[in-house]
């Protein structure tokens, strides 16, 4: 996968959290504070932006993990909340493990992923059950690990990346959250699914809808 791939899913994850603002805002009224779709969507709005401006400067196409780096910087400096440090981590991490790699191979991008779920970790001691993002990003990034040890193809490892992400995310519905704002609310965090793992499965989904058309 090369840049091309990757800049197409970052212009796919910033139209599909456009597309769902609402829908994730609504999320987040139920269970926090009514600002994840708001927040997100001015956050990839200001990444198609930078990835515009860097991409009229540049000598040369960015790689796809300089791509990533971008998408991380920015997030952490446009997005408020709970929510931006994350994903930018999220992106600066995948993007430092992809390093100056002009192609992607799939043992690569399951590497930057675990990288990626590593840092989410590291910053906000989420763990699998606490009703976060989390909840999407481990059992994607364990999916789509496991399918390319297997030799899966890019589409099928991307596929199972997307599903095990939506799994995860519908998963948090019954959880209680206990991480985060919406674990202020205790038991009444119950039966609503999490605003930021319902993102995430936006996003990854975003990554094999690219893939998909990249081929
Ligand atoms: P805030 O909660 O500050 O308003 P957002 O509404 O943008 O930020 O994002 C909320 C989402 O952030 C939650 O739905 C959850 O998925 C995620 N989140 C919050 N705290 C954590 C954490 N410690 N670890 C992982 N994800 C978290
Ligand atoms: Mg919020």
């Amino acid at each position: 996968m090369d840049a091309a791939v990757f800049r197409a899913w970052i212009v796919s994850a910033a139209a599909v959290v456009e597309a769902n603002r609402d829908h994730l805002t609504q999320l987040d009224a139920a269970i926090g504070d009514a600002d994840h779709g708001t927040n997100l969507a001015r956050g990839f709005t200001a990444v198609l932006g930078a990835l515009d401006a860097a991409g009229v400067s540049a000598a040369e196409p960015m790689v796809p993990g300089a791509i990533l780096t971008l998408t991380g910087n920015t997030l952490i400096s446009k997005v408020g909340g709970a929510s931006g440090p994350l994903y930018g981590t999220a992106f600066r991490r995948a993007g430092k493990a992809l390093g100056d790699a002009a192609d992607v191979e799939l043992p690569a991008l399951a590497a930057a992923l675990e990288a990626a779920l590593a840092g989410v970790q590291q910053l906000g001691a989420a763990r699998e059950g606490d009703k976060t993002m989390v909840d999407a990003l481990a059992p994607a990034t364990r999916a789509f690990g496991k399918a390319v040890a297997e030799g899966a193809s890019a589409t099928d490892a991307l596929g199972a990346l997307a599903e095990a992400a939506e799994a995860g995310a519908q998963a948090t519905i019954p959880m209680q959250a206990l991480k985060g704002r919406a674990s202020y609310l205790g038991p009444r965090s119950v039966g609503h699914e999490d605003p930021g793992a319902v993102s995430t499965a936006l996003i990854l989904g975003a990554l094999r809808d690219a893939a998909r058309a990249g081929r």
